[in-house]
């Protein structure tokens, strides 16, 4: 396996579920806009149990996790398909200025569509994968 591969294999799906060892890396703020934090944070079980009470934690935060390519079911054709939905849904040209992010070097969306992706991303606050990726 190249150097490519192995890269592209150890990115990170920035829509991923509340579960230990995923990382939090945004906040949704009341405007329905995320707030990237400065340092991404490792959960645990008890964040998890805390953070779902109310209503889904995906809706009030951001995580990632492990990319899993195939055994995701918005894989389609070598990449992640969402982020082009996401792009498509909410439009938002390239900014000028690009947010902080701490997952950026992993984030399989900016791999696949740069800035685009990110100047799209603060937009989505729930994880429509989370029935699915809560059966793994
Ligand atoms: S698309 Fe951009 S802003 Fe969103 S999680 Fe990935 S790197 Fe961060």
């Amino acid at each position: 396996m190249d150097s490519d591969q192995l890269a592209e294999n150890s990115l990170d799906c920035p829509s991923y579920i509340a579960k230990p060892g995923a990382d939090l890396f945004g906040i949704l703020s009341e405007n329905g806009k995320v707030n990237y934090l400065p340092e991404k944070i490792r959960i645990d079980k008890t964040f998890v149990e805390e953070s779902q009470k109310g209503r889904p934690a995906e809706e009030r935060f951001r995580f990632s996790g492990k990319c899993i390519q195939h055994g995701c079911n918005q894989w389609e054709n070598g990449k992640c398909g969402l982020i082009e939905k996401v792009i498509f849904l909410h439009q938002n040209p390239v900014s000028a200025s690009l947010q902080n992010c701490a997952i950026r070097n992993s984030c399989r969306w900016y791999a696949q569509e740069k800035e685009l992706a990110c100047a799209n991303c603060s937009g989505v606050f729930r994880n429509s994968e989370t029935i699915f990726l809560q059966t793994l």
